[in-house]
Protein backbone atom coordinates (compact mmCIF):
# COMPACT_ATOMS: atom_id res chain seq x y z
CA UNK A 1 0.00 0.00 0.00
CA UNK A 2 1.60 3.40 -1.02
CA UNK A 3 1.65 6.33 1.48
CA UNK A 4 -0.64 9.09 1.01
CA UNK A 5 0.73 12.42 0.71
CA UNK A 6 -0.40 13.61 4.52
CA UNK A 7 0.44 17.28 3.68
CA UNK A 8 -2.80 17.64 0.97
CA UNK A 9 -4.93 16.89 4.03
CA UNK A 10 -6.31 19.17 6.24
CA UNK A 11 -8.79 19.70 8.82
CA UNK A 12 -10.73 17.76 11.74
CA UNK A 13 -13.59 16.08 11.29
CA UNK A 14 -16.22 14.48 13.57
CA UNK A 15 -18.46 11.84 12.38
CA UNK A 16 -21.90 13.60 13.51
CA UNK A 17 -24.22 10.57 14.48
CA UNK A 18 -27.95 10.99 14.91
CA UNK A 19 -31.02 9.52 14.71
CA UNK A 20 -34.13 10.88 13.88
CA UNK A 21 -32.44 13.87 14.08
CA UNK A 22 -31.30 13.99 17.73
CA UNK A 23 -27.48 13.97 17.71
CA UNK A 24 -25.82 11.01 19.89
CA UNK A 25 -23.98 12.43 23.18
CA UNK A 26 -20.69 10.98 21.68
CA UNK A 27 -20.78 13.58 19.36
CA UNK A 28 -20.79 16.21 21.06
CA UNK A 29 -18.19 14.83 23.54
CA UNK A 30 -16.13 14.52 20.66
CA UNK A 31 -16.17 17.98 19.25
CA UNK A 32 -15.30 19.07 22.51
CA UNK A 33 -12.27 16.93 22.42
CA UNK A 34 -11.40 17.96 19.08
CA UNK A 35 -12.03 21.37 19.69
CA UNK A 36 -8.98 21.92 21.65
CA UNK A 37 -7.00 19.94 18.91
CA UNK A 38 -8.28 22.24 16.19
CA UNK A 39 -7.00 25.34 18.24
CA UNK A 40 -3.99 23.56 18.81
CA UNK A 41 -3.10 22.93 15.55
CA UNK A 42 -5.20 26.14 14.14
CA UNK A 43 -6.87 24.15 11.98
CA UNK A 44 -10.42 23.88 10.95
CA UNK A 45 -13.16 21.26 12.94
CA UNK A 46 -15.90 20.24 10.86
CA UNK A 47 -19.21 18.11 11.89
CA UNK A 48 -20.25 15.76 9.11
CA UNK A 49 -24.29 15.18 9.00
CA UNK A 50 -25.77 12.89 7.23
CA UNK A 51 -29.29 12.55 7.64
CA UNK A 52 -32.81 13.77 6.26
CA UNK A 53 -34.08 17.27 7.27
CA UNK A 54 -31.39 18.15 9.60
CA UNK A 55 -31.05 21.95 8.92
CA UNK A 56 -32.18 22.89 12.33
CA UNK A 57 -30.06 20.03 13.66
CA UNK A 58 -26.97 21.20 11.66
CA UNK A 59 -27.31 24.22 14.06
CA UNK A 60 -26.59 22.40 17.47
CA UNK A 61 -23.26 20.99 16.48
CA UNK A 62 -21.86 24.57 15.57
CA UNK A 63 -22.87 25.14 19.24
CA UNK A 64 -21.22 22.31 20.89
CA UNK A 65 -17.71 23.32 19.27
CA UNK A 66 -17.88 22.51 15.20
CA UNK A 67 -16.79 25.69 13.11
CA UNK A 68 -18.73 24.15 9.71
CA UNK A 69 -21.14 21.36 9.74
CA UNK A 70 -20.65 19.55 6.38
CA UNK A 71 -24.49 18.40 5.71
CA UNK A 72 -25.97 15.46 3.48
CA UNK A 73 -29.53 15.90 3.34
CA UNK A 74 -31.50 13.65 1.46
CA UNK A 75 -33.96 11.12 1.76
CA UNK A 76 -31.54 8.23 0.98
CA UNK A 77 -30.67 9.14 4.37
CA UNK A 78 -33.51 9.00 6.78
CA UNK A 79 -32.37 5.66 8.53
CA UNK A 80 -28.74 4.58 8.71
CA UNK A 81 -27.73 2.17 6.01
CA UNK A 82 -24.19 1.10 5.58
CA UNK A 83 -23.99 1.54 1.64
CA UNK A 84 -25.40 5.00 0.97
CA UNK A 85 -23.58 6.56 4.57
CA UNK A 86 -20.41 4.96 3.09
CA UNK A 87 -20.22 5.97 -0.52
CA UNK A 88 -21.11 9.74 0.66
CA UNK A 89 -18.96 9.89 3.31
CA UNK A 90 -16.34 8.16 1.13
CA UNK A 91 -16.68 11.15 -1.64
CA UNK A 92 -16.87 14.18 0.93
CA UNK A 93 -12.92 12.89 2.00
CA UNK A 94 -12.22 12.40 -1.24
CA UNK A 95 -13.62 15.93 -2.15
CA UNK A 96 -11.89 17.83 1.50
CA UNK A 97 -9.15 15.56 2.08
CA UNK A 98 -9.51 15.97 6.01
CA UNK A 99 -6.38 14.40 8.45
CA UNK A 100 -8.58 12.61 11.17
CA UNK A 101 -12.20 11.72 11.32
CA UNK A 102 -13.31 10.63 14.73
CA UNK A 103 -16.75 8.12 15.30
CA UNK A 104 -18.34 7.38 18.25
CA UNK A 105 -17.70 3.84 19.03
CA UNK A 106 -21.44 2.93 18.77
CA UNK A 107 -23.25 0.31 16.67
CA UNK A 108 -23.44 2.69 13.94
CA UNK A 109 -20.01 4.30 14.16
CA UNK A 110 -18.90 0.40 14.75
CA UNK A 111 -20.33 -0.29 11.32
CA UNK A 112 -19.35 2.73 9.56
CA UNK A 113 -15.84 3.60 10.08
CA UNK A 114 -14.55 0.30 9.03
CA UNK A 115 -16.09 0.42 6.11
CA UNK A 116 -14.94 4.28 4.87
CA UNK A 117 -11.15 2.70 6.48
CA UNK A 118 -11.22 -0.36 3.82
CA UNK A 119 -12.63 2.00 0.92
CA UNK A 120 -9.89 4.79 1.74
CA UNK A 121 -7.31 2.36 2.46
CA UNK A 122 -6.21 3.97 5.43
CA UNK A 123 -5.73 2.55 9.27
CA UNK A 124 -8.76 2.71 11.72
CA UNK A 125 -8.26 2.37 15.32
CA UNK A 126 -11.62 1.13 17.22
CA UNK A 127 -12.81 1.41 21.03
CA UNK A 128 -9.98 4.15 22.00
CA UNK A 129 -10.04 5.22 25.43
CA UNK A 130 -8.36 8.24 24.93
CA UNK A 131 -6.63 10.77 22.28
CA UNK A 132 -4.07 13.34 22.10
CA UNK A 133 -2.11 15.30 18.96
CA UNK A 134 1.46 15.85 18.58
CA UNK A 135 2.52 19.59 17.35
CA UNK A 136 2.77 17.87 13.73
CA UNK A 137 -1.23 16.85 13.74
CA UNK A 138 -0.25 13.51 14.41
CA UNK A 139 -3.10 11.78 15.93
CA UNK A 140 -2.26 9.63 19.29
CA UNK A 141 -5.01 6.82 20.28
CA UNK A 142 -4.86 4.98 23.13
CA UNK A 143 -6.61 1.73 23.89
CA UNK A 144 -6.56 -1.68 25.82
CA UNK A 145 -4.56 -4.48 24.53
CA UNK A 146 -3.88 -8.11 24.75
CA UNK A 147 -6.95 -9.20 27.15
CA UNK A 148 -6.91 -5.35 28.46
CA UNK A 149 -3.78 -6.06 30.24
CA UNK A 150 -1.64 -3.16 28.66
CA UNK A 151 -2.88 0.18 27.37
CA UNK A 152 -1.48 0.74 23.73
CA UNK A 153 -0.54 3.95 21.83
CA UNK A 154 -1.12 3.46 17.87
CA UNK A 155 -0.33 6.08 15.10
CA UNK A 156 -1.30 6.09 11.59
CA UNK A 157 1.33 7.83 10.07
CA UNK A 158 1.67 7.10 6.21
CA UNK A 159 -1.99 7.60 5.25
CA UNK A 160 -4.48 9.85 5.71
CA UNK A 161 -7.22 10.56 7.36
CA UNK A 162 -6.51 9.29 10.43
CA UNK A 163 -9.60 7.28 12.09
CA UNK A 164 -10.60 6.20 14.64
CA UNK A 165 -14.07 5.58 17.16
CA UNK A 166 -13.90 6.78 20.88
CA UNK A 167 -16.39 5.06 23.17
CA UNK A 168 -18.98 7.23 24.38
CA UNK A 169 -18.51 9.06 28.13
CA UNK A 170 -14.59 8.75 27.59
CA UNK A 171 -14.72 12.33 26.79
CA UNK A 172 -16.96 15.13 28.82
CA UNK A 173 -19.87 16.87 27.48
CA UNK A 174 -19.10 20.18 26.25
CA UNK A 175 -20.70 23.26 27.61
CA UNK A 176 -23.43 24.64 24.72
CA UNK A 177 -22.78 28.08 23.43
CA UNK A 178 -26.10 29.21 21.07
CA UNK A 179 -23.94 32.56 20.62
CA UNK A 180 -21.21 30.22 18.42
CA UNK A 181 -21.60 31.03 14.78
CA UNK A 182 -20.67 28.97 12.20
CA UNK A 183 -21.12 27.64 8.27
CA UNK A 184 -23.31 25.19 6.95
CA UNK A 185 -22.04 23.47 3.93
CA UNK A 186 -24.54 21.69 1.95
CA UNK A 187 -23.64 19.26 0.06
CA UNK A 188 -25.65 17.77 -3.57
CA UNK A 189 -26.34 14.09 -2.74
CA UNK A 190 -26.83 11.88 -6.19
CA UNK A 191 -27.69 8.50 -4.36
CA UNK A 192 -30.59 7.21 -5.71
CA UNK A 193 -32.78 5.29 -3.42
CA UNK A 194 -33.14 2.44 -6.51
CA UNK A 195 -29.31 1.68 -6.20
CA UNK A 196 -29.22 1.00 -2.57
CA UNK A 197 -29.53 -2.72 -1.96
CA UNK A 198 -30.88 -2.37 1.40
CA UNK A 199 -34.12 -1.33 2.28
CA UNK A 200 -35.69 -0.94 5.96
CA UNK A 201 -39.17 -2.59 6.06
CA UNK A 202 -39.84 -1.97 9.51
CA UNK A 203 -37.91 -0.57 12.22
CA UNK A 204 -38.85 -1.92 16.43
CA UNK A 205 -38.16 0.43 19.27
CA UNK A 206 -36.85 -1.67 22.93
CA UNK A 207 -38.88 -1.11 25.73
CA UNK A 208 -36.35 -0.36 28.49
CA UNK A 209 -37.78 0.67 32.20
CA UNK A 210 -35.55 2.90 34.27
CA UNK A 211 -32.47 5.31 32.84
CA UNK A 212 -30.36 3.79 30.01
CA UNK A 213 -27.14 2.41 31.41
CA UNK A 214 -24.76 5.09 29.57
CA UNK A 215 -27.08 7.94 30.81
CA UNK A 216 -27.64 6.82 34.31
CA UNK A 217 -26.40 8.49 37.37
CA UNK A 218 -26.18 5.60 39.55
CA UNK A 219 -25.71 2.41 38.77
CA UNK A 220 -25.91 -1.02 41.39
CA UNK A 221 -23.41 -3.59 39.19
CA UNK A 222 -23.24 -7.30 40.08
CA UNK A 223 -20.91 -9.70 39.58
CA UNK A 224 -19.79 -13.10 39.92
CA UNK A 225 -20.39 -12.95 43.98
CA UNK A 226 -23.47 -12.63 43.12
CA UNK A 227 -23.62 -16.50 43.37
CA UNK A 228 -27.17 -17.14 41.85
CA UNK A 229 -29.41 -15.56 39.69
CA UNK A 230 -31.94 -14.89 41.74
CA UNK A 231 -29.72 -12.13 43.57
CA UNK A 232 -30.16 -9.99 40.66
CA UNK A 233 -33.07 -8.84 42.19
CA UNK A 234 -31.34 -7.73 45.36
CA UNK A 235 -28.93 -4.84 42.84
CA UNK A 236 -32.26 -4.58 41.24
CA UNK A 237 -33.82 -3.24 44.36
CA UNK A 238 -31.15 -1.58 45.59
CA UNK A 239 -30.91 0.27 42.42
CA UNK A 240 -34.86 1.43 42.05
CA UNK A 241 -34.04 2.82 45.71
CA UNK A 242 -31.72 4.95 44.29
CA UNK A 243 -33.26 6.17 41.00
CA UNK A 244 -30.80 4.43 38.96
CA UNK A 245 -30.36 0.89 36.89
CA UNK A 246 -28.42 -1.91 37.27
CA UNK A 247 -24.76 -3.10 35.48
CA UNK A 248 -22.80 -6.73 35.21
CA UNK A 249 -19.77 -8.27 34.58
CA UNK A 250 -19.16 -10.08 31.74
CA UNK A 251 -19.35 -13.84 33.26
CA UNK A 252 -23.11 -12.88 34.28
CA UNK A 253 -23.95 -12.11 30.72
CA UNK A 254 -21.91 -15.76 29.13
CA UNK A 255 -23.91 -17.33 31.40
CA UNK A 256 -27.35 -15.89 30.32
CA UNK A 257 -28.48 -14.11 33.08
CA UNK A 258 -28.88 -10.61 31.55
CA UNK A 259 -28.42 -9.63 27.96
CA UNK A 260 -24.78 -7.76 26.58
CA UNK A 261 -26.84 -4.44 26.84
CA UNK A 262 -25.84 -4.51 30.78
CA UNK A 263 -22.42 -5.38 30.56
CA UNK A 264 -19.41 -2.78 31.30
CA UNK A 265 -16.10 -3.52 30.49
CA UNK A 266 -13.92 -3.57 27.75
CA UNK A 267 -16.03 -5.57 25.87
CA UNK A 268 -19.40 -4.19 26.95
CA UNK A 269 -20.53 -0.32 28.13
CA UNK A 270 -18.58 2.80 28.95
CA UNK A 271 -20.24 4.57 31.85
CA UNK A 272 -19.60 7.54 34.06
CA UNK A 273 -22.26 7.43 36.74
CA UNK A 274 -22.08 9.93 40.18
CA UNK A 275 -21.97 7.02 42.01
CA UNK A 276 -21.65 3.00 41.17
CA UNK A 277 -21.79 0.12 43.92
CA UNK A 278 -20.19 -2.83 42.87
CA UNK A 279 -21.65 -6.03 44.33
CA UNK A 280 -19.02 -9.44 44.03
CA UNK A 281 -16.77 -8.28 41.28
CA UNK A 282 -13.46 -8.79 41.83
CA UNK A 283 -12.07 -5.67 40.11
CA UNK A 284 -10.75 -7.35 36.61
CA UNK A 285 -8.85 -4.51 34.57
CA UNK A 286 -11.41 -5.66 31.68
CA UNK A 287 -14.02 -4.37 33.88
CA UNK A 288 -12.90 -1.67 35.45
CA UNK A 289 -11.63 0.09 32.39
CA UNK A 290 -15.27 0.70 31.41
CA UNK A 291 -16.32 1.75 35.24
CA UNK A 292 -13.30 3.95 36.61
CA UNK A 293 -14.06 7.54 35.62
CA UNK A 294 -17.14 7.19 37.66
CA UNK A 295 -17.80 10.09 40.65
CA UNK A 296 -18.05 7.96 43.49
CA UNK A 297 -16.87 3.91 43.59
CA UNK A 298 -18.47 1.80 46.13
CA UNK A 299 -17.07 -2.04 46.36
CA UNK A 300 -18.92 -4.24 48.05
CA UNK A 301 -16.89 -8.14 48.29
CA UNK A 302 -15.86 -10.60 51.05
CA UNK A 303 -12.18 -10.79 49.76
CA UNK A 304 -10.01 -7.88 51.23
CA UNK A 305 -7.58 -7.96 48.64
CA UNK A 306 -9.78 -7.97 45.94
CA UNK A 307 -8.39 -5.52 43.47
CA UNK A 308 -11.77 -3.41 43.15
CA UNK A 309 -10.76 -1.85 46.49
CA UNK A 310 -8.05 -0.22 44.57
CA UNK A 311 -10.23 1.68 42.38
CA UNK A 312 -13.16 2.00 44.97
CA UNK A 313 -13.72 5.00 46.61
CA UNK A 314 -15.27 3.38 49.69
CA UNK A 315 -14.71 -0.43 50.66
CA UNK A 316 -17.08 -2.44 52.27
CA UNK A 317 -15.51 -6.40 53.36
CA UNK A 318 -18.32 -8.83 53.08
CA UNK A 319 -20.73 -10.69 51.60
CA UNK A 320 -23.82 -9.28 49.20
CA UNK A 321 -26.30 -11.44 50.47
CA UNK A 322 -25.76 -9.49 53.60
CA UNK A 323 -24.54 -6.14 52.77
CA UNK A 324 -26.91 -5.15 50.07
CA UNK A 325 -30.73 -6.02 51.98
CA UNK A 326 -28.82 -3.67 54.84
CA UNK A 327 -28.30 -1.00 52.13
CA UNK A 328 -31.91 -1.11 50.75
CA UNK A 329 -33.30 -1.01 54.60
CA UNK A 330 -31.24 2.32 55.27
CA UNK A 331 -31.71 3.77 52.04
CA UNK A 332 -35.26 3.42 51.86
CA UNK A 333 -35.72 5.01 55.58
CA UNK A 334 -33.22 7.62 54.35
CA UNK A 335 -34.46 8.40 50.88
CA UNK A 336 -38.52 8.13 52.71
CA UNK A 337 -39.38 5.02 50.13
C1 LIG B 1 -10.74 -9.65 25.91
C2 LIG B 1 -11.51 -9.68 27.18
C3 LIG B 1 -12.54 -8.78 27.34
C4 LIG B 1 -13.27 -8.78 28.54
N1 LIG B 1 -14.27 -7.87 28.67
C5 LIG B 1 -14.92 -7.81 29.84
C6 LIG B 1 -15.92 -6.82 30.05
O1 LIG B 1 -16.27 -6.02 29.16
N2 LIG B 1 -16.53 -6.78 31.24
C7 LIG B 1 -16.22 -7.66 32.27
O2 LIG B 1 -16.80 -7.55 33.35
N3 LIG B 1 -15.29 -8.60 32.07
C8 LIG B 1 -14.65 -8.70 30.89
N4 LIG B 1 -13.72 -9.68 30.73
C9 LIG B 1 -13.58 -10.70 31.79
C10 LIG B 1 -12.71 -10.24 32.96
O3 LIG B 1 -11.35 -10.55 32.68
C11 LIG B 1 -13.10 -10.93 34.28
O4 LIG B 1 -13.07 -12.33 34.10
C12 LIG B 1 -14.49 -10.53 34.80
O5 LIG B 1 -14.62 -9.13 34.85
C13 LIG B 1 -14.67 -11.08 36.20
O6 LIG B 1 -15.98 -10.88 36.60
P1 LIG B 1 -16.39 -10.90 38.14
O7 LIG B 1 -15.65 -9.83 38.86
O8 LIG B 1 -17.88 -10.89 38.18
O9 LIG B 1 -15.97 -12.36 38.62
P2 LIG B 1 -14.71 -12.83 39.58
O10 LIG B 1 -13.46 -12.30 39.01
O11 LIG B 1 -14.91 -14.28 39.68
O12 LIG B 1 -15.00 -12.08 40.91
C14 LIG B 1 -16.04 -12.43 41.80
C15 LIG B 1 -15.80 -11.64 43.10
O13 LIG B 1 -16.90 -11.87 43.94
C16 LIG B 1 -16.43 -12.06 45.28
N5 LIG B 1 -17.44 -12.84 45.97
C17 LIG B 1 -17.77 -14.14 45.79
N6 LIG B 1 -18.85 -14.44 46.55
C18 LIG B 1 -19.20 -13.31 47.20
C19 LIG B 1 -20.24 -12.96 48.10
N7 LIG B 1 -21.18 -13.84 48.48
N8 LIG B 1 -20.29 -11.69 48.57
C20 LIG B 1 -19.36 -10.76 48.22
N9 LIG B 1 -18.36 -11.04 47.37
C21 LIG B 1 -18.30 -12.29 46.85
C22 LIG B 1 -15.08 -12.73 45.13
O14 LIG B 1 -14.27 -12.48 46.27
C23 LIG B 1 -14.55 -12.06 43.86
O15 LIG B 1 -13.77 -10.90 44.18
C24 LIG B 1 -12.98 -9.71 29.56
C25 LIG B 1 -11.92 -10.60 29.38
C26 LIG B 1 -11.21 -10.59 28.21
C27 LIG B 1 -10.07 -11.57 28.05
Amino acid sequence: MTATNSSEYKGIWVFAEQRDGVIANVTFELLGKCREFADKLGQKLSAVLIGENLEDTAHELIYFGADEVILADSPVFSKYRTNPYTDILVELVNEYKPSMIIYGATSVGRDLAPRVAARLKTGLTADCLDLEVDDNGLLIQTKPSYGGNIMCKIICPNHRPQMTTVRPKVFPMPARDSSRTGEIVRKKVNIKEEDIPVKIIETAKEESKGPKIEEADVIVAGGRGLETKENLKLIKELADVLGGTIGVTRPLVDEGWLPPYYQIGQSGKTVKPKLIITCGISGAVQFTVGMQSADVIVAIDKNPDAPIFNVATYGIVGRVEEIVPELIKKFKAMLNK
